[in-house]
């Protein structure tokens, strides 16, 4: 029997070598997962690649190592077995191929040398368990025990073994499905989706730090939306993001509704993802509403109501990055500073735009502005067209007044025309509340347009506040 070659996928010439190495140890090696997944699926050419042993993957790492150009270092992880070496803009792991059981509390499985079938059958689905062969006689050969081509043809999601064990093993598993059915744009099958259901809780198990990685690959791809609500369907959304999960109904008092501001972010997410790549901005989107569930009230006169929902969410972002270990630095501040922001343009664009309010809105925006326009655009969500239409309109104003102002008056990122020192020389101050005084009258003088922001125009301005204060100019 003839067997069709995949010789595409191993054109890059460290695979030979690795035959050549494979063969030399005399041990049989396979390129598995990742890598021969999306080289079927056509999605480029993947720069990390697997590669399992019959044997020991450390040692064929070093093989290889040696045959390879300076001998770039290998990595060994002893109490995994497996091993890394990074050649040119590869990254090679190695792997010998293993059985593994699993006990109940720990993804850490007991771990045994196995068959390349005991190996594929303990990956997550069948579309990562795809191998080809690297030794002479099988070269270029897929190995596809559980049919792996037909789950990659027809886009599903199927785990090699049973699916209750397969997420029972390894919890982490159900949000990797997930994850690559939104990045894939793949179904799960329905009873994989089942077995999620039913053992969401066991992902209490896994790390947060992993969690977090899998959610960002989702927020990475072209439509996140696929994930959030294969997370919300299966009940794992309120065990990992219940912020979101609170935003969920529609509650009506005295006829009077509020619109479901789940639904509406998730629809957020989905607008803002077809205008920018930035995971952070998208991630803005996701939590731009959080505070909305703990600031709801009713009111007789004016119906629902959200106040401050803006402020508390920013709070709410710290809490939420810290419980799941995310890094809190920079881009926390700034999820923060655009879920803090994210009504200001709307404001602005419901009522006739000045140019006050729009520098207002530059100098508090700095250079985040227009990542809050795109946000706000994306929350533009009302089914109404008329309201759409001229919303959008007005926030194209507000675009063009933002270019205006900025080129003529340069609030963007800030800097007082007129410094403490020259305050304090020009009236003989000590360091003193005037000074902060006449700082932030200068600053408020330019924000409303009352003086350009320019050295002479604030110079005057400060002459005159100080005279206003009882200062006078020293001679
Ligand atoms: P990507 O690198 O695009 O995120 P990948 O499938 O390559 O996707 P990796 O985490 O790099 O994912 O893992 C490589 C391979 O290892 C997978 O294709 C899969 O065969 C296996 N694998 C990874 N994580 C698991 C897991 N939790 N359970 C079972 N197999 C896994
Ligand atoms: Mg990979």
């Amino acid at each position: 029997m003839t067997q069709e070659r995949h010789l595409e996928a191993l054109t890059h010439p460290i695979f030979n070598t690795l035959s050549d190495c494979a063969e030399a140890l005399g041990c049989e090696a396979y390129v598995i997962g990742g890598f021969v997944r999306d080289y079927l699926l056509e999605r480029g050419s993947p720069k990390d690649i697997d590669v399992v042993v019959l044997g020991s993957g450390i040692s064929l790492a070093k093989k290889l190592s040696e045959a390879l150009p300076n001998s770039p270092e290998v990595t060994v992880f002893k109490n995994y077995g497996t091993a890394m070496l990074k050649y040119q803009d590869l990254v090679l792991e190695f792997v010998g191929a293993r059985k593994e059981s699993y006990t109940h509390d720990s993804r850490n499985p007991v771990v045994e040398n196995g068959s390349l079938e005991d190996d594929q059958n303990r990956r997550d689905f069948t579309i990562n368990a795809l191998a080809i062969g690297l030794n002479k006689d099988n070269y270029g050969v897929l190995v596809d025990p559980f049919n792996g081509l037909d789950a990659l043809k027809n886009k599903r999601i199927v785990t090699p073994l049973s699916p209750g064990i397969t997420f029972s093993d390894d919890p982490l598993r159900m949000l990797r499905a997930i994850r690559f059915a939104s990045q894939l744009n793949f179904t799960i099958d329905a009873e994989a989706l089942e077995a999620i259901t039913v053992q969401r809780d066991r992902i209490s198990i896994i790390s947060k730090e992993r969690i977090v990685d899998e959610i960002n690959k989702m927020m990475s791809s072209p439509m996140p939306i696929l994930g959030f609500e294969l997370m919300h369907k299966t009940g794992l959304l309120p065990l990992i993001l219940p912020e979101l999960s609170a935003l969920e109904g529609i509650e009506e008092v005295e006829g009077q509704k509020h619109k479901d501001n789940f639904w509406h972010t998730l629809e957020v997410v989905d607008n803002i993802s077809k205008n920018t790549e930035n995971v952070w901005l998208r991630w803005a989107a996701l939590l731009h509403d959080i505070g909305k569930a703990p600031t709801k009230r009713f009111d007789k006169k004016i119906g629902w109501t959200f106040h401050g929902h803006e402020f508390i969410g920013s709070k709410m972002v710290y809490k939420l990055f810290k419980r799941l270990h995310m890094p809190l630095n920079d881009k926390m501040k700034y999820v923060q500073k655009m879920v803090l922001m994210s009504s200001r343009p709307i404001v602005l664009a419901e009522d006739f735009v000045t140019d006050a309010a729009v520098r207002r809105l530059v100098f508090d925006a700095g250079e985040h502005v227009e990542d809050l326009m795109t946000l706000c655009e994306a929350d533009i969500t009302t089914k109404n067209p008329y309201k759409k239409k001229k919303y959008k309109n007005n926030f194209k104003i507000v675009r063009q007044k933002i270019e205006e102002v900025e080129a003529r008056d340069h609030v963007r990122n800030f800097q007082p025309p007129v410094s403490g020192e020259e305050i304090m020389n020009t009236f003989g101050l000590k360091p003193s509340k005037e000074i902060g005084v006449i700082k932030e009258a200068i600053k408020e003088a330019i924000l409303e347009g009352e003086i350009p922001n320019e050295y002479e125009a604030a110079y005057v301005f400060m002459l005159t506040k100080g005279k206003q204060l009882g200062l006078t100019k020293n001679t």
